[in-house]
């Protein structure tokens, strides 16, 4: 009789494409979820990554019966649980996706350890990237640390192989015991706290059927002008895909092929930003305490003025920059920011405000869907400057030019923003210039909305001197 494998799910929650699944699938498979809080420590998901993760869990339990296989829900110690189930159903093999965080590579290691001691192995596959993060290096023999040259390979490297079918049937394996329900996770917020995700739902749609819905709409009607309107906040310009991606509910491969299959060269502004990605996962394989520590070395003495009251007003929503407000506002309400908006409510918080970038990085692990250690620690430091491959620190944004370059006419602060939705477009980026007949014919009272925390000119040049405190060899 061929010994049963057991198929480890972690952020590769799809049925297609899924290498880990393809393996497994040649024998009798029972696949597993494990919660495990404990060893993800800090990195732990966040409340709208919970929320996602029990949605994108009700799909996949869904597709996974249908076909002949429930997916068995655990929470606690994985490497125990996961060792412990391979010896009880005699499984020869446990099947998963490789990750980049560096406690998911611990557990992985100790998992290996424990099964190979009960006579059992584990097998990781590339499930949710390009490529293995020890496959490449730069000339030098060393890990990439820029992404040009990183991506230049990568595209070297020509088109990834076809994506994997779903399989049609699997043949399960019963469990030893029967695992939790779903809601036993605990994943969704619960009274007495209030349902902040009340609005998610409007938004996403999480699961991989959802997925392949937002790709597929994407590569027939926003691919083309991505190039155009991805940095226009106020429509629906770029894929969306991030929180997909984020839990693998679709892999890297499957939306190279969507998107290519209009033309290469019409692709590539948008695959490059699916290379940032890899890259990004790259960076963290290599330098595990990017979600934590600056990459390069000056950065860690950078004297940032951590104060509670600024944080919060940023997190809130109420920094009196209309552009940024707005962001961290649709942040808020449904779990995910625009991208160009991302950039300037982070260039914000750590230049204007001088907050440490790592209380930026813990409030968006927190709040978005696609909350991912690598793809946030890596932008963080990009916006910090203390990235390997960093925008350079002296270059400040202006939160209200980058608001009249990106967000013209203010649709974007007015949808978000409602006590500025009747300001004319001429003052929604300053609304303090307007003067007191304009703002008072928009509705706006006194003490509505509030005055900058920090004024451009005295926020930009407290983070110069700032830098010039740093160090030599910034
Ligand atoms: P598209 O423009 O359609 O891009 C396609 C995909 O490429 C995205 O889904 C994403 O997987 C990847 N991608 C795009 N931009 C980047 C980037 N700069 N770095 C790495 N991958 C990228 N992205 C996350 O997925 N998770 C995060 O936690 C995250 N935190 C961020 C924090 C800050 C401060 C900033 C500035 C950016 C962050 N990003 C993060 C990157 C980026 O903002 C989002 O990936 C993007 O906005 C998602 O929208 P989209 O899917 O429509 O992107």
């Amino acid at each position: 009789m061929t010994a049963p494998a057991i198929l480890w799910f972690r952020q590769d929650l799809r049925l297609a494409d899924n290498p880990a699944l393809e393996a497994a699938r040649q024998r009798p498979v029972l696949p597993v979820f494990v919660l495990d809080d404990a060893a993800a420590g800090d990195l732990a998901y966040g409340g709208a990554a919970r929320w996602w993760l029990h949605h994108s869990l009700e799909a996949l339990g869904r597709d996974l019966g249908a076909r002949g296989a429930p997916l068995l829900l655990l929470r606690g110690d994985a490497v125990a649980l996961l060792a412990d189930l391979a010896e009880r159903i005699g499984a020869g093999e446990v099947h998963a996706g490789w990750l980049a965080e560096p406690w998911a590579r611990a557990q992985e290691a100790a998992l290996a350890a424990r099964l190979s001691a009960g006579g059992s192995r584990l097998v990781l596959h590339t499930s949710t990237h390009l490529v293995h993060p020890d496959a490449i290096r730069a000339g030098s023999g060393r890990p990439y640390a820029v992404y040009a040259p990183f991506a230049r390979k990568l595209l070297a490297m020509g088109e990834p192989p076809p994506p994997l079918a779903a399989p049609a049937r699997l043949e399960g394996v019963s469990p030893p015991s029967p695992g939790l329900p779903l809601a036993a996770l605990a994943l969704l917020p619960r009274p007495p706290v209030p349902d902040w995700a009340a609005a998610f739902g409007s938004a996403w749609k999480p699961g991989e059927a959802g997925a392949r819905e937002r790709l597929m709409r994407f590569a027939r009607s926003g691919l083309a002008d991505y190039p155009l309107r991805r940095n226009d906040p106020s429509v629906e310009g770029s894929s969306g895909l991030s929180p997909h991606l984020r839990w693998g509910e679709v892999s890297p491969r499957q939306v190279w092929q969507a998107s290519r299959e209009g033309g290469a060269e019409e692709a590539l502004p948008f695959l490059r930003e699916i290379l940032w990605r890899e890259f990004s996962h790259h960076l963290l394989w290599h330098r595990p305490e990017m979600p934590h520590a600056a990459l390069r070395a000056p950065f860690a003495r950078f004297p940032f003025e951590p104060d509670r009251r600024l944080l919060r007003a940023w997190q809130r929503g109420r920094t009196g920059y209309p552009i940024v407000d707005a962001g961290m506002r649709q942040l808020w309400q449904i779990g995910w920011m625009h991208n160009r908006v991302r950039m300037i409510a982070a260039s914000l918080l750590v230049k204007h405000l001088l907050q440490p970038w790592q209380d930026g990085f813990a409030w968006f692990m927190d709040t978005l869907v696609d909350a991912d250690p690598a793809n946030n620690g890596a932008s963080w430091q990009w916006i910090a400057g203390s990235g390997t491959d960093a925008a350079p620190y002296f270059r400040v944004f202006n939160p209200v030019t980058q608001g009249e370059k990106f967000d013209r006419d203010g649709a974007y602060v007015r949808r978000w923003v409602p006590e500025l939705a009747a300001m004319p477009a001429r003052f929604i980026h300053r609304p303090w210039d307007a003067p007191a007949d304009i703002r008072a014919g928009a509705g706006l009272a006194e003490g509505t909305y509030p005055r900058p925390v920090v004024e451009h000119a005295a926020g930009r040049a407290r983070a110069l001197a700032a830098l010039r405190a740093t160090a030599r060899g910034v």
